[in-house]
């Protein structure tokens, strides 16, 4: 996230995070800036309307003033005028009990909806994505996946190392094919159960052990449509940390046309012509249908398609 090309604002500096008096200098600089996390929603500052959102940033002399835990910030990384930049992942609960939490600690918005709406930057939504997807990892491995002991936080908060057998731990990124299928004339689009309103969007799933990019594009359609798909080219790429994705997009030919919906994993599926899905792109489909917004990577798909190309 956001669409497709990673915008890229910070150098990791990967090559520093294991050097514990680095990243403390880091944390101790004047210009260090943290962005918080409260129930893994990112601290914005609003217009009125909330038509565009801005992250509120932090210094860490402040996190500490309101007894926020800043020894367990994540290193993201430095900007081209070398500020450092961390983030700090807490409950809502906590920030609750910091004085003045309404001004200061407020508004917390759903990363998903800051997306979908297109109100945040968006070289600041990826660095929203990209901290939330590292702090929804460390949530979920405070134990050692082999032996149970518990995991303490390193390099920056990049690995975890488990206290009681040394195992390792890394940040997990799952990978997730995002396809649309065609066949020449029309493309193949899926209602989900929980979109909730008219929209339409590629096919995806995640990818199984053991296979690659076209296997799993056609496993997938196959099980979920009926659809024997041919040709498979990969197109682009683009993080999603919900929680931490990576969605592979790509175009795959279909071979038969004749669908078998798998009515439990989709409401429906269809094909639609090259008309159709301009005007779902447009919004202005007759019955209302409409596909993804530019934030996603099926919004590029579709219009591949729709501008043959
Ligand atoms: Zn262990």
């Amino acid at each position: 996230m956001p669409t497709v090309a990673t915008m890229l604002m910070l150098d990791r500096l990967a090559q520093k995070r294991s050097d514990e008096a680095f990243i403390k200098s880091q944390l101790e600089s004047p210009s260090a800036r943290v962005l918080l996390f409260a129930d893994l929603k990112p601290v914005v500052r609003s217009n009125a309307d909330r038509t565009e959102s801005k992250i509120a940033w932090f210094s860490p002399a402040e996190l500490a003033e309101f007894k926020l835990p800043v020894a367990d910030t994540l290193f993201l990384g430095s900007d081209a005028n070398a500020v450092p930049h961390f983030a700090l992942a807490v409950t809502e609960h906590r920030t609750r009990h910091v004085p003045g939490a309404v001004e200061k600690l407020r508004p917390i918005v759903d990363l998903r909806s800051l997306a979908m709406q297109g109100s945040m930057p968006p070289e600041e939504l990826s660095l929203c994505g990209m901290a939330r997807a590292l702090a929804q990892w460390h949530e979920n491995a405070r134990h050692c996946g082999h032996c149970g002991g518990q995991t303490r936080v390193k390099d920056g908060g990049w690995k975890r190392r488990c206290w009681a057998c040394g195992l390792e731990w890394f940040p997990r990124v799952d990978p997730v094919v995002i396809m649309l299928i065609t066949d020449g004339e029309r493309c193949l689009l899926a209602h989900e159960h929980r979109y909730g309103d008219k929209m339409y969007s590629s096919l995806a799933g995640f990818i199984e052990p053991g296979e690659d990019i076209a296997h799993a594009v056609r496993r997938e359609v196959f099980e979920e449509t009926g659809i024997k798909v041919g040709e498979v080219t990969f197109q682009d790429s683009q993080p999603w940390p919900f929680p931490h994705s990576l969605m592979l997009g790509c175009i795959g030919r279909a071979e038969t046309t004749e669908l078998t919906v798998d009515t439990t994993e989709l409401a429906d599926a269809r094909w639609f012509s090259r008309t159709e899905a301009r005007q779902m792109l447009d919004r202005t489909h007759p019955d209302g249908l409409h596909a993804p917004g530019k934030q996603a990577i099926a919004n590029l798909l579709i219009r591949r398609f729709v501008d043959g190309t």
